[in-house]
């Protein structure tokens, strides 16, 4: 038999190896790359303070219609709005050059729905720098999921929206080229739109990877200021995906959330109705720290020790034919010089030496089954401890529950 380290998949599968369909399309990326290069052209045009007012005014501004809008309005419905500011905080958001809203909120919600399982687009177990940008450059996911936004596929006007998503963007391109010139299009709109991408990208990637954990969920998610800063108020990313219906993602005083802060001031003028907040019991049940079971990360942690194994698996396996494949040209070469040399003897030792060959090749193939079994049986180990795993989080989660009741009655 021969070691093949892609052969025969287990049932459950053990890495989140991506398939030859998830890849980057080179030739539409290009704008997305051309878009990084523009705003060195500065040097020639030298940066304005127009220019730089036009960036801070085209950042946060984005930031806002992606965070409060997007995120938090069309992927969670963490608050209501009329039509007219629903338009308008969609159109908001389509300036963003992120698509149209219901392909972002669309792709958000199967995020949450798949955190971090083999099913998850752009978990960072799928690799980095494909769960920042990779996977919005691939063709597959190029298509909106309108059956997971049904509920604002229904509005026309947000399907003219999500279509035509390249209204918002030009329409603020030419604003910024009016406003400030060639400096005010570098630097006000497109140094801007790469930094408001990768500031957004941060919670997909980064918020999955660095930063602490409040709550036991079952995705990586993360706590992290410094993204929270960035985004205003995403960094909270552990807390909201523990209890995403609401629209204050930093759960205290301490943890900033300005966009939160900004729709409160628009529900207390009326624009905003309903705003989502988790309540005391909410906040303090599920805690790592009182032990609760952290599956999440347990489970990312399973997935790299698969990973491992079968890296180490093939490898191996390349090892060992190697070294049979030395072998026996060794073998091959000495019969050969042999030959030459002893004439008589040369028949007698060929047959020694092929039977040593032989032998050879039987080690291997006894070798290869051991270590595949073996191999096996690790898989075998690791799934089962991951099942222990879930049913000893689901015990846990139970038991909060039940101790929250306690305390209650
Ligand atoms: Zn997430
Ligand atoms: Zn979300």
């Amino acid at each position: 038999m021969s070691i093949d380290a892609t052969a025969a998949p287990t049932e459950r599968p053990t890495s989140y190896t991506r398939g030859p369909d998830e890849r980057v399309n080179k030739v539409t990326s290009i704008p997305f790359a051309i878009a990084h290069l523009l705003p060195l052209l500065a040097i020639f045009t030298g940066v304005s303070r127009t220019a730089i007012v036009l960036f801070m005014v085209t950042f946060w501004g984005r930031i806002f219609f992606i965070t409060a809008g997007y995120h938090r309005y069309f992927s969670h419905r963490a608050y209501k709005l009329a039509r007219v500011p629903q338009f308008l905080m969609a159109f908001g958001g389509t300036m963003a050059a992120q698509k149209g809203p219901l392909w972002w909120a669309g792709h958000h919600r199967e995020h949450h729905r798949t955190s971090d399982t083999e099913a998850d687009i752009h978990s960072p177990l799928r690799g980095f720098w494909w769960s920042h940008a990779g996977w919005i450059l691939c063709d597959k996911y190029k298509d909106t999921p309108y059956d997971r936004i049904k509920d604002f596929a229904k509005y026309p006007e947000l399907r003219f929206l999500n279509r035509h998503d390249w209204i918002g963007p030009w329409a603020l391109g030419i604003t910024c080229f009016l406003i400030g010139g060639w400096s005010g299009l570098l630097i006000g709109f497109f140094a801007s739109t790469v930094a408001c991408w990768h500031a957004t990208f941060l919670v997909n990637s980064l918020a999955h990877v660095m930063g602490r954990r409040r709550f036991a969920t079952e995705d990586t998610s993360r706590n992290s200021a410094i993204i929270a800063v960035l985004t205003m108020g995403e960094g909270w990313h552990n807390n909201h995906h523990y209890y995403q219906a609401s629209a204050r993602q930093g759960f205290y005083w301490w943890e900033w959330d300005p966009s939160y802060y900004i729709l409160r001031g628009l529900a207390t003028v009326g624009i905003v109705k309903d705003l989502k907040v988790p309540s005391e019991q909410v906040k303090a049940s599920n805690r790592i720290k009182e032990g609760a079971f952290d599956i999440g990360i347990f489970r990312s942690h399973w997935v790299r020790a698969s990973e491992a194994v079968r890296a180490s698996s093939g490898s191996f396996g390349d090892r060992l034919h190697d070294g049979a494949a030395h072998a026996a040209g060794a073998v091959k070469a000495t019969r050969e010089s042999l030959g030459e040399r002893v004439h008589d003897g040369a028949a007698h030792a060929a047959e020694a030496i092929s039977e040593r060959r032989e032998a050879l090749a039987d080690k291997r193939d006894e070798l290869g089954e051991s270590f595949a079994q073996r191999r096996d049986q690790l898989e075998d180990v690791v799934a089962h401890t991951l099942e222990s795993a879930e049913e000893l989080a689901r015990a846990s989660r139970l038991a909060q529950r039940q101790a929250h009741l306690g305390t209650e009655n």
